[in-house]
Order: structure tokens, then sequence, then C-alpha cells
């Protein structure tokens, strides 16, 4: 063992450190946000490493995120000498993956086989509901694939669902024709990755023991987030049933977690996977950590009072010894528009005089669709910023185009992608001809690759051309590094060409040109060299069958030599959107409140704190909902160590409407104490007049607005929850309404729906301009000037 002095134990508190040096028991941290849970974890890997209890072979790891698991072996490499590259860190998904490929076979697997993403799996279902002639009206494509998605993650199969009355019946039967459809064109979705390999596991005793008797440690990140079929995939790895009860076997699984932190509820995730996980694996006392090393006061006291409002938790006490620090500053915006334009202005300030990188600096949302404003304005002032999910790199059409062309070099059966290029660039195979194709695919019960010698005609000359085009390219490919493979295909497909004749090109070629350099740095972080790179095997080094090996046994591991260009393919498809074009270290990071999930930032800015927004609307009717909301403003407020922004805005354009809103009651459940209002506080509709009086009630004393920036008005009286009495302020410049007309303002107008109206301000420009008009008969609507038709009246 090593001395608590050691460079690797001595910044650990007493807890962390007995945490980390457990014996090889089972265990569950359950502490709060920013105690240490995720360093904790990888300071134990580091110590079984070290003192020699572990090999990297035999440690698994479950990380939230890849770039959580990137992280954690970037930590650990720095950490220690050893090649820790190749060790079973990653996602979920991604250690799924690994086994299946490694035991392709066995799992019933092409050893080509593809990963479908969402987007992917959305279009398959919608091909197959076509192929079987059902109405996309009786069946909506999104609800089944919701519904596949939801079975999955339950560990169903067809089989196992019951079929009472038409509905059900359909259900079952579309989820068995779809599992066929996976299965003959060589893909696999999300929930198939998880499902495939938890079965695998299950149903094959030798390959089993094999794992179980492999990954001694087992250590597991976020634990409050799984769902049940994760689980169940690592009791899986840990233990087997003996007459319905499960008996661990004899390595140590280390869960750390914290219940307040659990927001994906909505996706299947289980808090009472806690509890099962205390019981079955015979844990006397959760582990529980206490101090908080990444906040100051303010913040995390911030942080305490809001999660207090929650009736349903383990319960857990945080406290820092860092100094109460600066307030939380709160803010309110007349727009959705001001608002981005004032955290920008903000986030200058922050990088000019108080010296904060821009990568330390973090703007949250609740939604995707709130990025777009703080993107333009943001992209106006010229500061580099990197968004998080959204629409990932990998998602955008271009890239989807050249990724179809690369899996079909690995996988022509991969019917997806076939559809997605066997006319694109546009070759001259009309819709006719590939129906035509698809029906003789079906008949053949084959794939639509092997089913073009079946197509004569005009059509089929072109299919049979574009299928010997990819022939070449596969044979070109063939020894070429990776970089090469995608340079030669972007060329050869006729990408390249279709796209520099297109008006808009230019961008979509720089992100191809971004995609090989994504496949190049790929290459340099994952050390594949020239030659495919067959991953560790077990403790021993040895590439041999496991013990137990019989037929229908174990796979030899070596099975995994995976290409580059199949790795790719897999980052490709599992990588969640970390990957963004010109994306440099010095840009300020955009993402939705769930990606920020484990993450932390000087400074953060937490947006859109308006009802309906945050909390959502659709939490809105249950206290499960309001619970899960409330974790998630737990989860955003302590992401922030030195300085928190909670902003929000009147008035808010949304999916083409614009729409009042009032402040978010989360801003009432925060301490009074530790919040500097940096516009006077507005009336909430539950709050009443009373308690919340604006400039008088709790705001009294609060310091005066420390700023006088223009276009914000400062002395606004608290109204009528919700509806700003006074108008932001107009600007003068005429806007065009979708009628054609030229609206300004003072001017009469009439309105289909609301009738006559005079317009009282002007926001905005182009597709973004709106207008306020107070309507004789409907009162103040601020409208959408690229929807709403106005004409003036004379
Ligand atoms: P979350 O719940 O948000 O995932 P966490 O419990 O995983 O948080 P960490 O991210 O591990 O917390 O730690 C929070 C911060 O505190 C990190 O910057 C970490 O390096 C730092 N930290 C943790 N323990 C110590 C310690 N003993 N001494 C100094 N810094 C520490
Ligand atoms: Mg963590």
């Amino acid at each position: 063992s090593l001395p608590p002095d050691h460079p690797l134990l001595r910044d650990l508190n007493p807890e962390q450190l007995a945490a980390v040096t457990l014996p090889p028991v089972h265990a569950l941290v359950l502490a709060g946000a920013g105690s240490g849970k995720t360093r904790v974890l990888t300071t134990r890997i580091a110590w079984l490493l070290a003192t020699g209890q572990a090999t990297p072979g035999g440690i698994l790891a479950v990380t939230f995120t890849n770039k959580a698991a990137r992280e954690m072996l970037t930590r650990l490499s720095a950490l220690l000498p050893l090649n820790v590259r190749g060790m079973w860190i990653g996602t979920f998904h991604g250690l799924c993956h690994r086994l299946l490929r490694a035991h392709h076979q066995l799992a019933g697997l092409p050893a080509t086989f593809q990963i479908l993403d969402t987007q992917d799996q959305l279009s398959a279902i919608k091909r197959l509901l076509k192929a079987l002639n059902i109405d996309e009206e009786r069946v909506k494509p999104k609800e089944l694939q919701w519904f596949i998605a939801g079975a999955k993650e339950d560990g169903l199969r067809p089989h196992h669902l019951p079929a009472r009355n038409d509905l059900e019946r359909l259900q079952v039967e579309l989820y068995q024709a779809y599992e066929a459809q996976c299965q003959r064109e060589g893909v696999v979705d999300f929930g198939e990755l998880m499902l495939r390999s938890y079965e695998l596991l299950r149903d094959h005793e030798p390959l089993r023991v094999h794992y179980q008797r492999r990954f001694r440690h087992l250590l597991i990140d976020e634990f409050q987030d799984t769902n049940r079929l994760q689980y169940a995939w690592i009791k899986q790895l840990a233990g087997h049933e003996v007459d319905g009860r499960f008996v661990p076997c004899g390595n140590a699984v280390m869960a750390v977690g914290d219940d307040d932190q659990s927001i994906y509820a909505f996706r299947g995730a289980r808090v009472g996977n806690m509890r099962d996980f205390v019981r079955e694996f015979g844990i006397a006392e959760p582990i529980k950590l206490e101090r908080n090393y990444r906040s100051v006061g303010h913040i995390l006291h911030a942080a305490n009072h809001l999660i207090d409002h929650n009736r349903q938790r383990l319960g857990k006490n945080l406290r820092t010894e860092q100094g109460e620090g600066e307030r939380l500053r709160v803010v309110e915006l007349p727009s959705d528009h001001e608002e981005a334009q004032w955290v920008v202005d903000e986030i200058r300030q922050l990088t000019r005089n108080d010296g904060i990188p821009p990568h330390e600096i973090a703007v949250l949302y609740r939604s995707n669709a709130q990025s777009r404003a703080i993107e333009g304005a943001l992209f106006n002032a010229g500061i580099p910023y990197r968004v998080y999910g959204g629409l990932r790199f990998f998602e955008r059409a271009e890239i989807k185009h050249a990724l179809a062309y690369l899996r079909l070099l690995e996988n022509p059966h991969d019917d997806t992608s076939f559809l997605r290029v066997v006319n694109f660039p546009p070759r001259g195979i009309g819709a006719r001809t590939i129906e035509q194709l698809q029906q003789a695919a079906r008949d053949a019960g084959c794939s639509l690759h092997d089913a073009v010698t079946a197509i004569g005609g005009r059509g089929g000359a072109a299919l049979g051309a574009f299928v010997a085009r990819l022939d070449v390219m596969r044979e070109r490919s063939v020894g070429r590094p990776l970089r090469e493979i995608i340079e030669g295909v972007l060329a050869d497909s006729g990408l390249l060409e279709h796209y520099r004749a297109e008006r808009e090109g230019a961008e979509r070629i720089e992100n191809l040109q971004e995609l090989v350099n994504a496949a190049e740095s790929f290459v340099s972080q994952e050390g594949f060299g020239r030659d495919a790179v067959a991953l560790p095997l077990d403790e021993t080094g040895t590439p041999a069958p496991a013990a137990g090996a019989t037929a229908g046994g174990v796979e030899a591991e070596t099975g995994e030599t995976l290409s580059p260009l199949a790795a790719f393919l897999t980052h490709a498809a599992l990588e969640a959107g970390d990957h963004q074009a010109q994306a440099g270290q010095a840009a300020v990071q955009l993402m939705t409140v769930h990606a920020a999930k484990g993450l932390e930032f000087d400074a953060v800015f937490i947006t859109g704190l308006e009802e309906g927004l945050f909390p959502h609307d659709n939490s809105l009717s249950s206290v499960d909902g309001l619970e899960e909301e409330r974790r998630l403003m737990y989860v955003a407020i302590t992401r922030a160590r030195r300085r928190l922004y909670l902003t929000h805005a009147q008035t808010r354009l949304l999916h083409g409407q614009t729409r009042y809103h009032i402040p978010s009651r989360f801003l009432d459940e925060l301490p009074a104490e530790s919040l500097q209002w940096l516009s006077p506080p507005r009336a909430r509709a539950s709050g009443g007049f009373g308690g919340f009086g604006g400039w008088g009630g709790a705001a009294a004393g609060v310091p005066q607005p420390a700023w006088g920036r223009s276009g914000l008005t400062d002395e606004r009286p608290a109204g009528l929850a919700g509806v700003p009495l006074a108008a932001p302020p107009a600007r003068s410049a005429p806007a065009v309404s979708a009628s054609g007309a030229e609206i300004r303002t003072g001017m009469a107008v009439f309105h289909t729906k609301f009738g006559e109206g005079t317009v009282l301000a002007i926001e905005g420009q182009g597709a973004d301009a709106r207008a306020q008009v107070d309507f004789r008969r409907h009162g103040t609507k601020w409208l959408a000037l690229a929807v709403a038709k106005l004409t003036p009246v004379s």
C-alpha cells in the first residue's frame, strides 16, 4: 500500500481517502455536487494500479460522457507511468459496443455491423412503415421509435410484450419487423447496443464468467442516472441469480452518485437503482462526502436552499471552506435578444477585466432551441464559442452523406446509408427505380445492394454504375491510411464536386474538410497506427480464449481488430457532439443543463429562467416532474465555481411565436441574501403582489443596478405578473411583415385574427424582426413579422 502522503493521496480529505483506499468490497458513495465523487473514482483506479492490486485490463469504469472518459484517461496517464490506453473506460454505449465487436458472432451480428443513431433510426422506421404500407398518420414514426426504445430500455423483446388489443398487436408486430430489418441490414441502434450485450452476457455463461473474473473492479460514475437495463448489465458482470435472488461474485463494484442530480427519469433512469444496489450488494452504509471543493459559499448556499424544496430526497449536506465569494447576479431583460446581448457583453467583461478565459465560461439553457439567439450574439461579437449537443457535427447533412459512403465501404448491406446516397449527388436514379429496388429486395429478402442485379432498364444500369463505383472506392481504400480513405471517398463519390457547384457549398466543403481533420485527430488520439490495433486482452495479456471456452462458449478476444475506419465510424455514431467545427480551446461553452452534468466552470450563465421554460411546461403537471426540474436547476447552479448569473426575459421568440414569460419560480426559491438583483425583481403569478412586490417586498434594500446599459429600462415598475407595463424601448427602423408590407411604429395595422391595432414597437431585424401591436379587441401582443401577416390600414 501507499503512505498517506504519497502524491496520489495527499490532497484527499479523510472521507475521500477512506473511499479511495477501501479494500475490494462493494461500495456506494452518495454525495452532493462538487464533493469529489469523480475525483475519488479516478484516484481509486490510480491507487489500485499503483499498488498493484489491479492491472489496466482488470478494471472497467463507466462514465457519463465520452468526454468524461477521455478526461479520466488523460488524468490517469498523467498520474501513472503505465500505458492506460485501451482500458475499459467509457460510456455504457461505448463499452457495450466494444463487447459486441469482440464477440459479434456470439451476439449474432456481422463483423461489420454499424451503429444507427437516433436520426437514422427514425428514417429506418419510416422506411419500414412504408414497406408495410402503413400510413404515418396511423402509426407516428416518432411514437414507434419511442415505443421501441422504451421496450429495449426495459430489457423487453417483442415476445415479452402483451398484445391484448389491436394497437398493442400492431406495435409488437412492428417492433418485430423493425428488428428483422435491422438484423438484415447489419445495424444496431443505441438501445440495441445495450440490450444485445446484456443478453450476450446473460445467455453465455462461460463468457460471463470470463469477464467476471477479468474485471475485478467495476466503477460507475453518475450512478443515479442509470436505467433498469444498465443496472442489470452491471449485475451480469458482478454476480448471478440464485432462486431469484442476486448473489454477487468476488469482484468489487464502486458506484458514486447523487440522488439530487438525477435528471434522466424522463428517459427511464431510476434512482431506485441506488436502493436496490445497497440491498443486493449488501452495503452496510453509503459513504458520504460533505465538503464541496468547487463553489464559493453563496453559490453552494443557493443550491442547498433550492434543493431543500424537494420532498423526495435521501438527504445530504454540503459545506465549503472557500468563503462566501460573490452573490449570484440576477437580471431581467425585455427579450431573448437583449438577454443574449447582455450575456455577451458580460462575457466580454469577464474575459477582459476579470481574467477568466473563454473556455472557463459556460452559457446554459434548458432546451436546445434557446441557443440560437445566444449563438447569434456571440457570432456578431466575434467571440469564439462551442456548442455541445444541438445539431451535432456528425449529424450535418453533408457529413452524414460522407459517412454513408464510408459505411457502405464497410458494410454494403446498410440500407439506410445506401438510400441516403444512392442518388446523392444526383445521378439520375429516380424515385420509381428506387421503389422497384426496394420491392425486389423485399421479395428476395436481401439488402438493396444485393437486389440491384434484379433491376433492368435504364434505372438498373444507373444502379449498377452506382454499385460499381462503390466497389472501386472500396478497392482503392484497401491498406490506405484513414485520412486518404476519406479524401478518396469525398472525391470519388462526387460529393466535393457537387458542393463546389452549389451556391452555399463553401461551408459544407469546410465541414467535409473538418471531417478529415476529425479523423486525423481521432487516429492520433486513439493511437491507431497504420495497422489495425487489437485492444488489450486479459490481465495476463494472453489472447487465448478464457477458461471454459467450449462450443458456443467464449470467442477469443482477439476477434477485436477494428480497422481505423470502423473505429472512426463508431466514434462518429457514439460521440455526443463533443466535436464541433472550428472548435478552438479558447471558446465559450454553450450547452443544455443536461449536457453540463459533471462539468465545472469559473463563470456560469443560466439563461431563460422563466415559467414554462425552466421549469419546463411538460413537467408542471406532476410533483415528480417539478422535482426533476428542480434537480436540474440544482445541477445548473452547482456547475459554477466563482460566479453565477441568472437571466430571464419578458418575451421570447420560440418556435416562431413570441411569448410572454414570467420569472421562474426557482428564483423565488433561492435565498434572498445570496442574490444581487441587477434589475428590479418582478412579481410572479403565484407569489402575488404581497409577497414579491417589485421594488418593495423582498427586493427592499437591494442595491441599485450597478450599470446603465442603453436599451434597458432600469426603473420598470412591477406590473401585472407576466405582462410588462412599459413597452421595451421602441426602435424606429421599419420592418417588413410576412404580407410584404413595410411596418413602422405608430402605424395602424390589420391582422386577420386579431383585427385592428397600433404598432407600439419594432424590434430585431430580418427574420428575427417582431412588432408589438396594441390590438383594440385583443390587447397587446408581440408578433414575429416573418410569420404574422400585418397590413397597414389607412
Ligand atoms: P458532480 O456531482 O458535479 O459530478 P463531483 O462530486 O464528481 O461533482 P468532482 O468533480 O470530483 O466532484 O470535484 C469537484 C472539484 O473539486 C474538482 O475540481 C476537483 O478536482 C476538486 N476536488 C475534489 N476533491 C478535492 C480535494 N480533496 N482537494 C482539492 N480539490 C478537490
Ligand atoms: Mg462528478
